[in-house]
Parts: structure tokens; C-alpha cells; sequence
């Protein structure tokens, strides 16, 4: 048994060196490909159900590697995580960010964005006020960006960045949960952390027609937010038939591909100015 032990561990050891090379060439190829311009942001649109405006957008990262292609996010930012690269990722997509939004205010647009946020991005602590100075920097009202977070940002007590978040929103800034529901004390940190949106996962919109537990389950977070004055989006709605479900429990928003699938900046102006509420 013993020895079994000390093979596991030898196996355990290699994977984790091949782990941490891949890591490694990967944290590098991130910060050059940042350098080289291999990165680009899409927005995806966001509609407010009640009037069938679009009023915000979802800003999501694309790679594409010159070599392996295009890399979908959940293969890098993991990985970014880790390496503390998310931090320079981050940076480079807020400023990437306010560059679009004064084209698409120049334009006439007014949108708010969301932007993801990964935890470690809070650390080290002041981080936050670096992108305080960048949007302030681009004279852009705090209040048009939301910042969204996953669940498990409340979990780690006091690694979590609580007071920053809080700091954050007396200076206008907004805050959404993202991936609402997957995580594990979802009631209890709405009590403690006030934010200003959740985001039903879209594990839940999913299968809103033939489950009846996740449709209640969908009802009961929108019925939540009412009560909270907290605004609820439905993610990953793909069919009209979801979207009517959503409306009948009062959704507040909708995002997915029924709408439009996550666009460069200038398909997304031009959708923004062709899109017509119905
Ligand atoms: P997320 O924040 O939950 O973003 C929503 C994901 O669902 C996006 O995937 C989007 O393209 C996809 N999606 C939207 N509508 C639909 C739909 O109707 N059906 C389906 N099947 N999918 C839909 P994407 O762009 O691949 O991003 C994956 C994840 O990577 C994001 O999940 C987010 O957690 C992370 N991510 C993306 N951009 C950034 C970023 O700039 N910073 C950080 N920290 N994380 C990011
Ligand atoms: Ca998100
Ligand atoms: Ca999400
Ligand atoms: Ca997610």
C-alpha cells in the first residue's frame, strides 16, 4: 500500500510538472499575444423585455492564436487565473472597453457594458482603483459598467473582495452575479453583498420547457430579484419559446443566441442601430 502511496505521488508529480510547463507556455503566449494584438473583445446584446430595447451588452474575450487558432476563453482563462496573467487580460479589456464605448456613445448609442471579472483580478488589493482611474480617464459614468462575478467570489471569506466591491459601487459602479445558481450559498451573500443584477445561468434556461423544477427554480430567482430590487438577465436563450417563458415570469432581460450571437464592435453598432424593438 505504501508503495502504491509513493507511485501516486510520483504520477501525481509528473502530471503536475506537465501542468505547470503548460501553464507556463501558455501565461507567455498570453502576455505576447496581448503585445501583438492577437486578442479582440465581441459584445453580445442584452434586451430589456419590457420595452424590447437593447440598453446593454455583454463584453466576452476572443483569442486567436497565430499558430493554434482561435481559443475559446474557458481554455485560457482558467489558466490566466493561475499565472496572475487574468490581471493583465483584465486591464487590456477594460481599456479595450472604453475605447468601444465612446465609439458607440460618439455614435449616438447609449449602452451600459458588463464585463467579466475573475476574483484574483481584485489582488493585489487596490487593483480596482487603477480601473476606477482608467474609466475615469475616458470620462465615462461609472454607472454604464457593470462588473460581473461568479458566485464563488463570495465564498472565500476573507480572500473575498467584499470591501472593494462595496467601494466600488459608492463610486457608481455596478455589479452583477454571474452563472446565478451554480455555485453554493447563493441566498446568503445577497443578504451581505449587495449587488445590483444576477444572471441566471443558462443551465436553468436551458431546460425552462421540459423541467419543471428548473422552470419553478427560474421563477423563483425572478420573483427574488423583484423583491430585492435586484434586476434579473436570463442567460443562453436560444429559442422563442424560452423567451416567452422568461416573459411570463417577468424577466427583466434576455441574452443569447436568439438574439445575437457575441459580435465584433462595428457588427454590433450596426446591430444596435438596425435593431428595431418588436
Ligand atoms: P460567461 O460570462 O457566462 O459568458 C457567457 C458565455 O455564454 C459566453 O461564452 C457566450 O458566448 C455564451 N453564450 C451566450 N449566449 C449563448 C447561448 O444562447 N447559447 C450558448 N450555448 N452559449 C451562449 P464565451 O464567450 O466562450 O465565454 C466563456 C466564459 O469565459 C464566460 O462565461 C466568462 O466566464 C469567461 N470570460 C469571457 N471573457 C472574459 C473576460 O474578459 N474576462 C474574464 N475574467 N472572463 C471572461
Ligand atoms: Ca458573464
Ligand atoms: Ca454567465
Ligand atoms: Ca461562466
Amino acid at each position: 500500500a505504501k508503495k502504491a502511496g509513493r507511485n501516486r505521488v510520483t504520477l501525481f508529480n509528473d502530471d503536475m510538472r506537465d501542468e505547470a510547463q503548460h501553464q507556463l507556455l501558455m501565461h507567455n503566449d498570453i502576455i505576447n499575444g496581448l503585445e501583438k494584438g492577437e486578442f479582440d473583445v465581441y459584445y453580445q446584446p442584452i434586451m430589456h423585455m419590457d420595452t424590447g430595447t437593447v440598453e446593454k451588452c455583454e463584453a466576452l474575450i476572443r483569442w486567436c492564436h497565430p499558430e493554434k487558432g482561435f481559443i475559446p476563453p474557458n481554455e485560457f482563462i482558467g489558466v490566466a487565473e493561475n499565472t496572475g496573467a487574468i490581471r493583465s487580460i483584465g486591464r487590456w479589456v477594460l481599456e479595450r472597453v472604453c475605447q468601444d464605448f465612446n465609439r458607440w456613445t460618439d455614435m449616438g448609442l447609449d449602452l451600459s457594458v458588463s464585463i467579466n471579472r475573475s476574483v484574483s483580478e481584485f489582488y493585489p488589493s487596490g487593483s480596482h482603483r487603477e480601473w476606477e482611474d482608467l474609466v475615469s480617464s475616458y470620462g465615462i459614468d461609472p454607472a454604464k459598467i457593470i462588473f460581473e462575478i461568479t458566485e464563488s467570489l463570495f465564498m472565500d471569506g476573507n480572500e473575498s473582495p467584499v470591501d472593494e466591491l462595496k467601494q466600488m459601487r459608492s463610486n457608481g459602479f455596478r455589479f452583477a452575479i454571474d452563472d446565478f445558481g451554480t455555485g453554493y450559498s447563493a441566498i446568503n451573500y445577497l443578504r451581505n453583498y449587495p449587488v445590483d443584477f444576477i444572471k441566471i445561468d443558462r443551465s436553468f434556461v436551458m431546460d425552462i420547457l421540459d423541467n419543471a423544477q428548473d422552470r419553478t427554480l427560474v421563477e423563483v430567482i425572478i420573483k427574488m430579484g423583484k423583491a430585492l430590487g435586484i434586476g434579473v438577465i436570463a442567460e443562453g436563450v436560444e429559442n422563442i419559446e424560452q423567451l416567452q417563458a422568461l416573459k411570463v415570469f417577468d424577466c427583466d432581460c434576455i441574452q443569447g443566441y436568439y438574439l445575437a450571437r457575441p459580435m465584433p464592435v462595428e457588427d454590433f453598432i450596426h446591430f444596435c442601430n438596425a435593431y428595431r424593438p418588436g
